[in-house]
């Protein structure tokens, strides 16, 4: 069916443990309502009452424990149920991570150690497309329903769900995830690397990782309860090579102490072999869902495409950006990492080159610029700028070299919160 067919109203009957999967166009509307029961999406329940309508291209499981009656309104993509799904694990798991924060909360009244105090440390890994975002979302929904604030960290710079891809971030999950909205955004902590993929500068994504982390255990010293609850990470879907050595990067630097792997036999032995061995680090081998929609490529790259423009018009079209202009002098535009290191045979006998990828270079404002994303920095001074988070983005729309000005849209009205910027290489173009 295309998407000018209609499809009228329609009810499922879901059997105990079975789910309804349904994609959603990108451009036709797409509501659904409990009839009778109950049901969750993704670890969040359906409300009792009411239409909710489902974000335009999501791809969503609409999954019931004891049976549900739910009914679709609008044109999907695709719709199916099953009742073969990986979830009584995964809420197995969740039930395990649950008992470990109870200890850690007690441990902490007792006046128990920083060791004994720490709640679950999670890392979700896995090839692309094992689910690791949505095994995410679920562990975080459980576990805040019941009244946890688990902190959820996202690694994965390609396929992000806290803001634009490029990103590391973390940000505390107070109740179960929004199904429209998705996670809240009110305080994310958010790191710039300002590439979708780690190889550019892998140095670089190690020592955002470590100032993520670093800020992490800072605030988890002075508050006991969201220490209790833990972390949940979500990483990149590259688990060879390079990825598979910055999977263990994220391991260490987060101080993981369970590790799920999803939908690999070959990466959970590794990872058993690299870590369980040598200290009390969990490596748990769990199914991925047969309901993990595959994308391609280029799906990838349009999402990102689309998770830039929503930052800025919202999920729902729904925000209006403001355009401003400054002057070339009232901002300083900097690149992290890409400082050309010398080559051996250029330096006297006996030096080793200086390598520092993580250096920093200011950049000229040039009309290259037009159509990409700048961070703005919290640094106060430039050599702070790769140890700061960042407040947030503008996107490029104009660069006029002659009168030394630059346009660009905003989500915020009003001056920019900083002039220190960040370039990158993401780009998204108005259509
Ligand atoms: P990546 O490595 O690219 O970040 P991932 O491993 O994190 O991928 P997800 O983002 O969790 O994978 O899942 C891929 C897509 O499949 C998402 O759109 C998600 O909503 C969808 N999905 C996950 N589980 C189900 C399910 N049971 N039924 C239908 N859709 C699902």
């Amino acid at each position: 069916a295309g998407a000018a067919t209609p499809q009228p109203p329609r009810q499922y009957k879901l059997a105990p443990q079975s789910e309804l999967r349904v994609e959603v166009l990108p451009d036709a509307p797409l509501r659904v309502r409990l009839v009778t029961g109950t049901a969750e999406i993704f670890g969040t329940e359906l409300p009792p009452e009411g239409w909710v309508p489902v974000p335009p291209r999501s791809k969503i499981a609409i999954f019931t424990w004891h049976g549900a009656t739910v009914e679709l309104d609008g044109v999907s993509e695709s719709e199916y149920t099953s009742d073969e799904t990986p979830m009584v694990i995964y809420v197995n798991t969740h039930a395990i991570l649950d008992a470990r924060r109870a200890r850690a909360r007690t441990a902490a009244a007792q006046g128990g150690d920083k060791e004994a105090s720490q709640g679950p440390r999670v890392i979700v890994v896995g090839p692309t497309d094992s689910g690791k975002s949505t095994l995410c979302k679920m562990l975080l929904s459980w576990a805040a329903k019941l009244g946890w604030k688990p902190t959820y960290v996202d690694l994965d710079i390609g396929q992000g769900s806290i803001t634009i891809p490029g990103c590391i971030s973390a940000t505390p999950i107070e109740k179960p995830i929004d199904i429209i909205d998705g996670i809240p955004l009110e305080m994310p902590l958010v790191y710039f690397y300002g590439h979708p993929n780690p190889s550019i500068n892998a140095d670089v994504y190690k020592v955002l990782m470590k100032e993520l982390a670093k800020t992490l255990e800072k605030q988890f010293s002075g508050n006991a309860e969201s220490r209790a609850a833990g972390m949940v990470i979500n990483t990149m879907g590259w688990v060879e090579g390079l990825g598979y050595e910055l999977l263990l990067n994220a391991i260490e630097t987060f101080k993981a102490n369970v590790v799920l792997v999803l939908g690999q036999e070959k990466l959970w032995k590794m990872l058993k072999d690299a870590v369980q061995s040598k200290s009390n680090i969990d490596v748990v081998k769990l199914h991925k869902s047969e309901g993990v929609v595959l994308r391609n490529s280029k799906y990838r790259q349009r999402t990102r495409s689309f998770r830039i423009k929503e930052y800025f018009y919202g999920i729902a079209n729904d925000l209006a950006p403001h355009s401003n202009i400054v002057n070339f002098s009232d901002v300083s535009v900097y690149k992290i990492g890409g400082g050309h290191q010398a080559p051996r045979s250029a330096l006297p006998i006996g030096a080793e080159p200086v390598a520092d990828p993580t250096r920093l270079v200011a950049v000229n404002i040039s009309t290259d610029m037009i159509h990409t994303v700048l961070a703005i920095s919290y640094a106060k001074e430039p050599e702070e700028i790769i140890s700061s988070n960042v407040a947030g983005f503008i996107h490029v729309t104009d660069v006029d070299i002659q009168r030394k000005k630059l346009t660009y849209i905003a989500p915020c009205p009003g001056d920019l919160p900083s002039r220190l910027l960040i370039a990158s290489s993401l780009t998204w173009y108005e259509a």
